[in-house]
């Protein structure tokens, strides 16, 4: 089977690896929607981005960036072409699936302190017990104040989890289906042990504990918590994969592996004829709602701002603009597993890893359901500008038809008129606590950003 890697070796090689390693550094120190964007404000800077919101004025060349309330991003460099001709648009998100506590989440059962968690987005439930976990988060007071929270990634750092049952006495959990062996409300956290002490009799005294470490360590109140987002996360940095070392094993490769190479290819952008956008998004694994996921209006009201700040606003140059784009929108896909083949669509129309960035036509459930299905004339452009580049691609349906499926944010955004194909990095264990991909991949879809930006028109 032929794979992209044959093309790499010596400084080439040298080029991909090091990306992989600055790649699984941002993965480690992004695993929630608010550090994503935090990491990728400061790496934007450092290529010389500048804030759009403090911004007079626009002109072609500039490098600019949009935080949206901290928890999705839209970067930019403008083009010498007036905006109305259109943009080309790289969209991924940096949401990932995890544990939410609930809004009063600490209890105390069994002489345990508990925190009660919510799951965002699709998972297995069963493969969120018996590993180390990390709480990360911000806690907001009535004062306007916030505190950012981080516990469990540095090695003095104590971790939390959720127990399972032993197998000694499981018995009936080993009878049920696989989607009822840890149900929802089995999702609770274990973060302490040692009753408070005093002479005050307390009703829960291991929960106090917690509350004064709590008050003691960060100066937050149980009352705080309903103010809060803090999200449970596996603990532990992403990790090369593999004796050859040539994949990356982590938490949050969906969809932050499609968003950092989104980045790292907008970061290099300079002088475009056609303005480059960069879209980092939240909520996508909730069905992209509320005001930093991709349906709010948010994103129209951003260019908005970009050309009203360029002197070419009008409501037609922004129908224009929107029209006249072209968009990759970027997700993860599921690579051949040699485990699971029955789940996978056959003769040559699924996934691997190794042959480069995937484009998907559709993607969806049950006939095509919910999907964008990218048009032909728009999907020969882009074969041409990758071959043009030399860059690996391969084309793959999500499984098996009829096996699942899914959606992604392109038809969001193909709904506002832009034309639209799916795209992105192929993984195995996609949302599980730790998921894999390939390095030749993650490199190919890289550099099939970059050739996206530079030569789309
Ligand atoms: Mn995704
Ligand atoms: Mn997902």
């Amino acid at each position: 089977m032929k794979t992209a890697w044959s093309q790499y070796k010596g400084a080439k090689m040298q080029a991909l690896m090091d990306l992989s390693d600055d790649y699984k550094a941002f993965l480690s120190a992004s695993k929630t929607e608010r550090e994503a964007v935090r990491n990728s404000i400061s790496l934007a800077k450092k290529a010389g981005f500048k804030d759009l919101k403090k911004a007079e004025s626009v002109k072609p060349g500039d490098k600019l960036y949009y935080d949206n309330r901290g928890k999705s991003l839209v970067l930019f460099v403008v083009g010498k072409e007036k905006l109305e001709k259109g943009m080309n648009i790289l969209g991924a998100h940096i949401d990932s699936p995890r544990l939410d506590l609930k809004q009063n989440p600490l209890y105390e059962d069994g002489g345990l302190a508990l925190f009660d968690t919510h799951y965002y987005g699709g998972i297995k439930k069963y493969q969120w017990v018996a590993q180390p976990m990390a709480l990360h988060g911000v806690v907001c007071r009535k004062d306007g104040s916030k505190v950012e929270i981080v516990i469990g990634e540095k090695d003095s750092d104590p971790v939390v989890g959720i127990s399972d049952l032993l197998i000694h006495l499981a018995a009936d959990q080993m009878a049920k289906t696989g989607a009822k062996v840890i149900e929802g409300e089995d999702l609770n956290v274990c973060v302490g042990s040692i009753p408070v002490s005093g002479k005050k009799e307390e009703k829960d005294p291991v929960k106090a504990n917690i509350l004064k470490l709590l008050k003691k360590e960060y100066d937050i109140e149980e009352d705080d918590f309903v103010s809060a987002e803090l999200e449970i996360v596996p603990a532990g940095k992403a990790r090369d994969y593999g004796l050859d070392r040539s994949m990356v094993i982590g938490y949050g490769h969906d969809d932050r592996i499609c968003a950092y190479t989104s980045l790292r290819a907008i970061l290099e952008m300079s002088k475009p004829s056609r303005t480059s956008c960069c879209i980092l998004s939240d909520k996508e694994e909730v069905g992209s709602q509320g005001n930093t996921g991709m349906q709010s209006r948010s994103f129209e009201n951003t260019i908005a701002e970009l050309m009203a700040k360029k002197g070419e606003y009008s409501e037609l140059s922004l129908r224009r603009c929107l029209t006249n784009s072209y968009m990759l929108s970027s997700d993860v896909s599921a690579a051949f597993d040699p485990n699971y083949p029955s789940a996978s669509s056959p003769n040559n129309n699924n996934a691997y890893f190794g042959r480069g960035i995937v484009f998907n036509k559709y993607t969806g459930a049950r006939g095509k359901g919910g999907s964008n299905d990218a048009n032909p004339e728009y999907i020969a452009k882009i074969r041409k500008v990758m071959d043009d580049n030399k860059v690996a691609f391969q084309t793959s349906e999500l499984g098996k038809v009829d096996q699942g499926g899914g959606g992604t944010i392109a038809y969001i955004l193909a709904n506002l008129d832009v034309e639209v194909i799916d795209a992105g990095i192929a993984l195995h264990n996609m949302h599980a606590c730790y998921e894999i991909a390939s390095k030749v991949d993650i490199y190919e879809a890289y550099r099939a950003y970059v050739a996206f930006l530079k030569d789309i028109k």
